[in-house]
């Protein structure tokens, strides 16, 4: 676990949840399964990771976050309090195995020292179905003390027995002005922050990651350098080339920004926010050329690409085809 959560590290958009969460938490009230949901970046790992080390503190009441200076803040801080498990696939975008569920339903099962035992799934519609059938055991019968935090950008995804014994949680997602209005905190200028939000595709907690560190910050010019190529159209073998250098998992996702970016300007005569990160003659001559029959042909294909984004593909290939998509008329 990171550094300790304080509620001043909460954008305003999770006090409220904050609020029910741990006031039910002082209370004794909450059950054994949560499941927290809400789009991806809203911020669901801040707002369960700011819950657990609340209720753990040794100091803090009431709805106060955890203190960050306790014995039970300290050990959570170096990640090694002996109550809290975190269960997460071996590789972003891979399952949870049920050999993994299986060790955190053990971890639940040990008599610890304290009242309460927890482990939090992150995202939770990443488990398979052996392992949720496996977790399933455990919210019918949980041990004492035993709370199962669920993660999922996309609930539908798990298996109806799960949710049922669940009690939702949804965080809402921030709208324009509410996000940026929170994000101004991280930086001076208004443009970089629109530029952000735009680059993160309206997900508030990547948009500060791209303010704030400048791996995320090059990784989205990088981007934004492949998607000007797309759009200039110089030829299969230079756009592919240029699209290698960035990651699919991230590259994937704007391209259909861009594609969604192009069909608005079309119809309103205006860029969206995300459009507005490009030339804007360059994005209106691709609007124009590429017409809004195959600009809606080239966001199915996207879609497919992104479903594809994490599998193990020729790169080389796989950005040919992207760039043959956008060159067909
Ligand atoms: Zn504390």
């Amino acid at each position: 676990m990171d550094a300790v959560t304080t509620t001043d590290a909460l954008p305003p958009w999770l006090y409220a949840p904050w609020e029910r969460l741990i006031r039910k938490g002082r209370e004794g009230r909450l059950p054994t399964g949560l499941l927290v949901h809400g789009a991806t970046g809203v911020g669901k790992a801040l707002l369960t990771r700011a819950l657990v080390q609340a209720l753990l503190c040794q100091r803090a009441t009431g709805t106060e976050a955890a203190c960050g200076e306790c014995n039970a803040c300290r050990s959570l801080a170096g990640g090694v309090h002996p109550e809290v498990l975190t269960l997460e696939p071996e590789e972003a975008g891979k399952e949870i195995l049920i050999a993994a569920a299986r060790e955190a339903i053990e971890f639940l099962g040990l008599s610890g020292s304290g009242k309460l035992r927890s482990v939090l799934i992150r995202p939770a519609d990443s488990l398979n179905t052996n392992a949720a059938n496996a977790m399933l055991k455990t919210l019918e019968e949980p041990p004492p003390g035993a709370m199962l935090i669920l993660e999922a950008a996309q609930p539908a995804r798990l298996p109806a027995t799960i949710r049922s014994r669940c009690q939702m949680v949804e965080i809402p997602t921030p709208d324009y002005t509410e996000a940026t209005a929170w994000l101004r905190g991280f930086a001076d200028d208004a443009s970089s922050v629109e530029e952000a939000y735009a680059a993160s595709l309206g997900r508030p907690l990547a948009a500060r990651e791209i303010l704030t560190d400048a791996e995320r910050m090059g990784r989205w010019e990088q981007d934004r350098e492949a998607l000007t190529t797309l759009l200039r159209s110089p030829g299969v073998t230079e756009m592919a080339a240029r699209m290698q250098r960035s990651l699919p998992e991230s590259l994937i996702p704007r391209i259909q920004a861009l594609l969604v970016a192009a069909q608005r300007l079309l119809v309103t005569g205006e860029p969206d926010a995300f459009g507005r990160q490009f030339p804007r003659d360059l994005l209106e001559a691709f609007a124009r050329q590429t017409g809004p029959r195959r600009l809606a042909a080239l966001s199915a294909e996207a879609a497919v690409w992104q479903r594809q984004a994490t599998r193990q593909l020729n790169p080389q290939l796989r950005m040919e085809d992207i760039a043959l998509g956008f060159l067909r008329k």
